[in-house]
């Protein structure tokens, strides 16, 4: 980009896009041409929706279709929309149309939408974290409510842990994203979900994103323990996943303080072993916890009784996709995209070898492959 735009500053990843396309427009090719440029040239995972200065609305997906991106018009037909997910479709009143495919650039005009499959797929891997944590519970997925799906990874948790459900005496969510999972549990077991866990509803920072100091005081004041309703229980908390364990971590210990007898964790996203390279904040292998121990060290770190995973099978059956059609790098070390799969694999030799990592992996020039 440097050798083609003098005045090139690299500020944040959609400035890489915007020209690559803006290369491929002013070299004369069109807007299918422009997106196919960055669809070949990017690895990685983008939803892009954009306006030419000529007017025209558009929007394409990588070639893997990582992440979501809808389609909707409002009930005139008159204006139209896309979405990163189909809840801000329902919030304005738009009908829903359909998902992107991986690889499509859809174009706008007066008569609606056109849809062109610029790269025929090589293999989808749609973000299986979307379904347990990062999309809301009220999106829809290929026909289903995100919710429903959660609400499965809670039964299929029940049917994976037999022996803990018969230890426990009630079930515990994190809430929110907790709460799907234990509506699941609650009723594949049968075991009372106590409502001991309440949410403040002013502090709203994302833990998940905050710097370590930060996220245990966030989560501190985030999250209450109603003491005696916990008090010489055997609790099952349900969780959505465990990424670093501080956070977690802080939650068990107020549950000990308020004396519950013993403490099981059902968390619905299967161990994370690997750092995610396509926009999410899980970086470096130094910081996730699952990829420095095993469930029985983690249990010990956070001071749970058990620490049980939903498996990675029991995850792709819930979600109603097959392994070929996600995402789970982060949980199985296979990247879909090559340049991902060689960062990981350097980055995994260097982390094994003792190597310090200062910061984001794809940042640090080291860490080029
Ligand atoms: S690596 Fe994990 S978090 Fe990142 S896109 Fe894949 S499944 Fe989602």
């Amino acid at each position: 980009m440097s050798e083609n735009f003098s005045d090139f500053l690299y500020t944040c990843d959609s400035d890489i896009v915007c020209h690559k396309m803006l290369l491929a427009l002013t070299h004369g090719k069109d807007l299918a041409e422009a997106a196919r440029s960055v669809m070949e040239g990017l690895d990685g995972a983008f939803s892009v929706t954009g306006i030419t200065g000529d007017g025209d609305f558009f929007a394409f997906k990588d070639s893997h279709g990582i992440k979501p991106l809808c389609a909707g018009h409002d009930p005139e037909g008159k204006t139209f929309a896309f979405s990163s997910e189909t809840v801000s479709l329902d919030i304005n009143s738009f009908v829903r149309d359909f998902e992107l495919n991986p690889g499509e650039l859809v174009t706008v005009s007066k008569e609606g939408f056109k849809r062109i499959q610029i790269i025929q797929n090589p293999k989808p891997a749609f973000c299986a974290f979307e379904y347990a944590y990062f999309a809301r519970p009220d999106s829809i997925f290929n026909d289903k409510f995100v919710y429903e799906i959660r609400e499965e990874f809670g039964r299929t948790i029940v049917r994976e842990n037999p022996e803990i459900i018969k230890d426990g005496d009630i079930i515990m969510s994190v809430p929110e994203t907790g709460d799907d999972p234990a509506m699941g549990v609650h009723e594949e077991s049968g075991l009372r979900w106590e409502r001991a866990s309440r949410r403040h509803r002013y502090v709203t920072e994302r833990a998940f994103i905050l710097l370590n100091a930060e996220r245990c005081s966030t989560i501190d004041r985030k999250i209450n323990i109603l003491g005696s309703k916990v008090k010489d229980k055997r609790v099952i908390i349900t969780e959505d996943s465990v990424v670093r364990g501080d956070t977690t971590k802080v939650i068990i210990e107020k549950m000990r303080k308020s004396g519950a007898k013993k403490v099981y964790l059902f968390v619905t996203f299967p161990r994370i072993i690997g750092p995610c390279f396509y926009g999410i904040d899980m970086s470096t292998y130094g910081q996730l916890v699952g990829s420095r121990h095993n469930p029985e060290e983690i249990a010990k770190i956070i001071d749970a009784d058990k620490v049980c995973y939903q498996s990675i099978e029991g995850l792709i059956r819930a979600t109603g996709q097959t392994e070929d059609q996600l995402c789970l790098a982060c949980v199985t070390g296979k990247y879909p995209t090559p340049c991902a799969q060689k960062m990981a694999d350097a980055m995994k030799k260097r982390f094994q070898e003792g190597y310090e990592e200062k910061s984001r992996i794809y940042e640090s020039e080291e860490a080029q492959p």
